[in-house]
């Protein structure tokens, strides 16, 4: 039996197409929105409830935080998002405060419940909800770099005529400007991708830039990304559902630095089991580095 509810929060551009990515992974029995706009929240269920026949959800509806408190996973993806040319640290006032009222607004929450943080900045965010919300901070996952390493993937598929999924690669670090592609450990159908097709300095630059430069160029383009993002949760979801264990690059809490950055983990039924150790480079590691250090500096600031 198929039992599972989510609640989302944040009834936008991410939070909508996030729920109809659920609906059409059939993974959800129920589905909650939750939206300070309750105008647009109504009629986001009204819409999306057009698609209930076509899928195996049987019920999304708008509730109260309280309501969505009892769910089995909790996604955020309310708040601020990014204008074109603008960073996603540079959110992070007005992101804080959205995301420390929802926390408050729970009230008592399943003491079970996993919940997939969205909103940016991401690893601020995480860390944030993980200090509010006082469950184990396994389960309380961040996004990270899930899709920055998609976008790294299809980078690589095309340059090397591929399929994204015979790429295996991983973008590590900050969901942000900082994030490191772990170039020492990419492969392709199991072969190193130095032996297969050695990239120069140059072209890995460009990938790597490229891969940072994505979510910028689509909101330049078309004012939001949520395609990917939408697709990257649903994706989660049914890791958590299924309690596949996939290894997959999470934002999660790192013991020895204090703050949220996505590390490659294990993710089943209780969220984050494991955090895979990384064989990184010298040079990967400086970048990494790096990463915790601008993540430490933002949790300084904000008081976190
Ligand atoms: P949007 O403006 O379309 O939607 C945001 C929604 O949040 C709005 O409907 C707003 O009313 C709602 N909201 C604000 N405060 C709220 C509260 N306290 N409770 C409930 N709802 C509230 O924005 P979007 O394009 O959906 O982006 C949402 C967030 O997701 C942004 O921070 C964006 O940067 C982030 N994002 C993250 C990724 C990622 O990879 N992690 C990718 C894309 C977008």
């Amino acid at each position: 039996m198929l039992t599972t509810t989510i609640a989302i929060f944040g009834a936008g551009a991410v939070g909508t197409t996030t729920a109809y990515a659920l609906m059409l992974a059939n993974n959800a029995a129920k589905i909650m929105l939750v939206d300070v706009n309750d105008v647009r929240c109504t009629g986001e269920v009204q819409d999306l409830s057009d698609a209930l026949p076509f899928c195996k959800t049987s019920e999304i509806y708008r509730a109260t935080p309280q309501e969505a408190a009892r769910a089995d996973i909790i996604i955020i993806c309310a708040g601020m998002p990014q204008k074109p040319g603008q960073a996603r640290t540079e959110l992070v006032t007005t992101n804080l405060a959205v995301t420390k009222s929802i926390c408050a607004s729970l009230g008592k929450i399943n003491p079970n419940a996993l919940v997939i943080v969205v909103t940016n900045p991401l690893d601020t965010l995480t860390l944030c909800v993980q200090e509010c919300l006082g469950l184990p901070r396994s389960q309380i996952i961040g996004t990270g770099t899930f899709l920055d390493t998609q976008r790294l993937r299809g980078h690589l598929a095309k340059k090397l005529g591929v399929a994204y999924e015979s790429v295996d690669a991983y973008v590590l670090g900050e969901h942000g400007d900082s994030q490191c592609v772990m170039w020492s450990s990419v492969d392709v159908g199991g072969v190193p991708l130095e032996k297969i097709a050695p990239l120069s300095a140059q072209e890995k630059n460009e990938i790597a830039e490229k891969t940072r430069k994505t979510a910028y160029e689509i909101i330049a383009a078309k004012g939001a990304t949520f395609f990917g993002i939408a697709a990257c949760v649903a994706e989660i979801c049914t890791a958590i559902i299924f309690d596949k264990k996939v290894v997959i690059p999470l934002s999660c809490y790192q013991q020895e630095s204090g703050i949220c950055l996505s590390m490659p983990v294990v993710l089943g039924a209780r969220g984050i089991e494991k955090i895979v150790p990384v064989d990184a480079s010298q040079d990967e590691q400086k970048a990494l580095a790096a990463s915790v250090q601008k993540l430490q500096a933002l949790k300084a600031e904000y008081g976190l």
